[in-house]
C-alpha cells in the first residue's frame, strides 16, 4: 500500500493575529496590552510584517502551531526532532505492534522497477522476521511491550511513523529556512513545504516571505552546493 505524507493542522493559538499584534505593540506602548484598541486586520498585518523585516522576532514565540504528521519515515522524523525549540509526541514502537509496519520508498528506488522490487522484498523479509521473533519470545514467556521494545531493533529506517509537533512561529521560520532549502533531504523538505503552506494560509503576514534561508538573506550560503537561485555569498561581497 502506498504511504502518503499527511500534514494536518491540529491546533493554533487562539486569534493568532491579535495575539501577535498585542505582543508586538506592548513593546512600544505606554498602555496595557489587553486594553489596546485593535486597528483593522490589515494594519495589524502591516505592522507585524514590518517588525519581522527589522529582525524583531521574539514576539513571534507567543503563537504556536500544532501539526499531526503521518506518512514519514524514521529517517525524516529523526531529522525533525533535531529541532529543539519544539514539542513532540511520536508513535511508539514499544507500545504499537509493528508486525504489519508500513514503509516509505525513496523516489529513486520507487521509480526503478528492479530496485523497487528488491526494496519491497527486503521489507517483506523484515516483517516476517519481526513476526518470527515475536512468536519465539512469546514461547519464552516474553510478550507485549517487553517483546516489542526489543524486536523493534529489527525495524528499518524506512518504517513509517506518526508524530504530533508543536512549534512557535519563530522556530517555524527557522525550520523553514533550513528545511525548505534544496540542500535539505527530500523527505523533510516535502514536509517543511507542506507545513509552510498551512502556516501561510493561517498567518500570511508572518509566513508570506518564509522559506529557504536564501529568501531572507538575499544570497545562498551553501557555496558550490547551492541550487543557483540566488548568488553565492562571495558573489555579493560577503
Ligand atoms: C542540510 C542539512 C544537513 C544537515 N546535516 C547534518 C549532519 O550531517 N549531521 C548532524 O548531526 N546534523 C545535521 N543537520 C542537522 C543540524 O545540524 C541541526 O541539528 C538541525 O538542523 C536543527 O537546527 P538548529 O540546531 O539550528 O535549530 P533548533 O534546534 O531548531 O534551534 C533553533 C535555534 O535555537 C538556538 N538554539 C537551540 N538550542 C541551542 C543551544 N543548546 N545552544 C545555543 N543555541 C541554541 C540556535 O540559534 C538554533 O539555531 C543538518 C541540517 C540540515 C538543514
Amino acid at each position: 500500500m502506498e504511504v502518503k505524507l499527511r500534514v494536518v493542522l491540529l491546533d493554533v493559538s487562539d486569534n493568532p493575529l491579535a495575539l501577535l499584534w498585542r505582543s508586538y505593540r506592548q513593546c512600544y506602548s505606554s498602555s496595557f496590552a489587553p486594553e489596546l484598541p485593535e486597528p483593522p486586520d490589515e494594519q495589524k498585518e502591516d505592522f507585524i510584517a514590518a517588525m519581522i523585516s527589522r529582525g524583531h522576532l521574539s514576539p513571534l514565540e507567543h503563537v504556536k502551531f500544532t501539526f499531526a504528521i503521518e506518512g514519514i519515515s524514521r529517517v525524516c522524523s529523526h531529522q525533525l526532532v533535531r529541532h529543539r525549540i519544539a514539542s513532540y509526541s511520536q508513535q511508539s514502537q514499544r507500545y504499537v505492534d509493528m508486525s504489519n509496519f508500513r514503509y516509505i520508498i525513496p523516489p529513486s528506488i520507487a521509480q526503478d522497477p528492479q530496485a523497487k522490487e528488491e526494496f519491497e522484498r527486503i521489507m517483506g523479509e523484515i516483517r516476517k522476521a519481526y513476526r518470527r521473533l515475536m512468536t519465539l519470545l512469546s514461547q519464552r514467556g516474553v510478550e507485549g511491550e517487553r517483546a516489542m521494545e526489543d524486536v523493534r531493533f529489527l525495524l528499518p529506517q524506512a518504517v513509517e511513523t506518526k508524530i504530533v509537533v508543536t512549534m512557535n512561529c519563530r522556530e517555524l521560520l527557522h525550520f523553514f529556512g533550513q528545511r525548505c532549502c534544496s540542500r535539505a533531504q527530500w523527505e523533510i523538505r516535502a514536509l517543511a513545504w507542506k507545513m509552510l503552506e498551512i502556516c501561510r494560509r493561517v498567518l500570511p503576514c508572518v509566513f508570506r516571505k518564509a522559506g529557504p534561508k536564501c529568501e531572507a538573506l538575499g544570497y545562498c550560503p551553501e557555496g558550490e552546493k547551492g541550487c543557483g537561485r540566488y548568488p553565492r555569498r562571495e558573489e555579493v561581497g560577503l
